[in-house]
C-alpha cells in the first residue's frame, strides 16, 4: 500500500518511519522496515498500526544504517499477520523486498519454486518475487539486473523495492501499473509510493514510466527499462503546500 525507500546520510530508520507516517492516510493493516548494516539485513514487521512497529523498534532497535526501505500493507493475499507483513526476505535472508499491488501469476511461480525446493513461509503473492530475486543475486547478477530479470517474469501490477545485504550502497525499485516516485536530495535520495513519503526532505522529484527500474545511490539515480535499456525519467518540482 505505502512504500518508502532511502539512501543517504540520515538514520534510515527515522526517515523510513516518518515516510510511512506520512502515507498513513491511505489506510493499511501492517507495517515493516528493513535496513542494511554490517553486511546483513535487519528487519522488523508487525500487523496493526505503525505504532506497533515503533514500539517493537524501541524495545529492540535496528542497527544504525543510512539505507533502508519500509512498507505499510493492505493485504490482498494472506491475512494481516506479522508473518505476511512486508518486507519479505528471500530463502537465506540476504535481501529484503516490499511490494504494492498484485502478482497475478504468483501461484504458477510458487509451484515452480516449490518444485525446486523453495519453502514459502507466508501466504502472500509477494514472497515468490523475493525468492526469484535472491536466486538471481545468487546467480551473480547485481541488484539492478536481478530486479530487471524478476520483473520480466511477473504479471500484474506492482511496485517493488529491494535491498541486498551484499551491496549496502543501493536501493533498487521497479514499477508496472502501480505508483512509484523518486525524490532527489543532496547526497541522499528517496523513494515513495507518493511524494508525501519524502516531501519533508526534498521537492525535486523524478517520475518513472511504466516498466522501469530505478537504482538509487547516495550520489545519483539511474533509470532503466526491464530489458536494461537506459532511460532518463522526467524531473519535476513538487509544489504542494506541506501544511495542507
Ligand atoms: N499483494 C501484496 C500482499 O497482499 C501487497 C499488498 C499491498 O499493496 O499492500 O501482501
Amino acid at each position: 500500500c505505502g512504500i518508502v525507500g532511502y539512501v543517504g546520510h540520515q538514520q534510515a530508520r527515522d526517515v523510513v518511519v516518518e515516510g510511512l507516517r506520512r502515507l498513513e492516510y491511505r489506510g493499511y493493516d501492517s507495517a515493516g522496515i528493513a535496513v542494511v548494516a554490517d553486511g546483513a539485513v535487519a528487519s522488523d514487521k508487525r500487523a496493526g498500526k505503525l505504532a506497533n512497529l515503533e514500539k517493537a523498534l524501541e524495545e529492540s532497535p535496528l542497527p544504525p544504517s543510512t539505507l533502508g526501505i519500509g512498507h505499510t500493507r493492505w493485504a490482498t493475499h494472506g491475512a494481516p499477520t506479522d508473518r505476511n507483513a512486508h518486507p519479505h526476505p528471500g530463502r537465506a535472508g540476504r535481501l529484503a523486498l516490499v511490494h504494492n499491488g498484485i502478482l497475478e501469476n504468483f501461484a504458477e511461480l510458487r509451484g515452480e519454486l516449490e518444485e525446486q525446493g523453495h519453502e514459502m513461509v507466508s501466504d502472500t503473492d509477494t514472497e515468490v518475487a523475493a525468492h526469484l530475486l535472491e536466486r538471481a543475486l545468487d546467480d551473480g547478477l547485481d541488484l539492478t539486473a536481478a530486479m530487471q530479470a524478476v520483473c520480466r517474469r511477473l504479471h500484474g501490477a506492482f511496485t517493488l523495492v529491494a535491498v541486498d545485504a551484499h551491496d549496502p550502497e543501493v536501493v533498487v525499485a521497479a514499477r508496472r501499473n502501480s505508483p512509484l516516485v523518486v525524490g532527489l536530495g543532496e547526497g541522499e535520495n528517496f523513494l515513495g509510493s507518493d511524494v508525501a513519503a519524502f516531501i519533508g526532505h526534498t521537492r525535486e522529484a523524478l517520475e518513472l514510466e511504466q516498466d522501469q527500474v530505478v537504482t538509487l545511490r547516495r550520489d545519483g539515480v539511474e533509470v532503466t527499462g526491464f530489458d536494461g535499456t537506459p532511460s532518463e525519467g522526467k524531473r519535476y518540482h513538487v509544489d504542494w503546500d506541506l501544511s495542507a
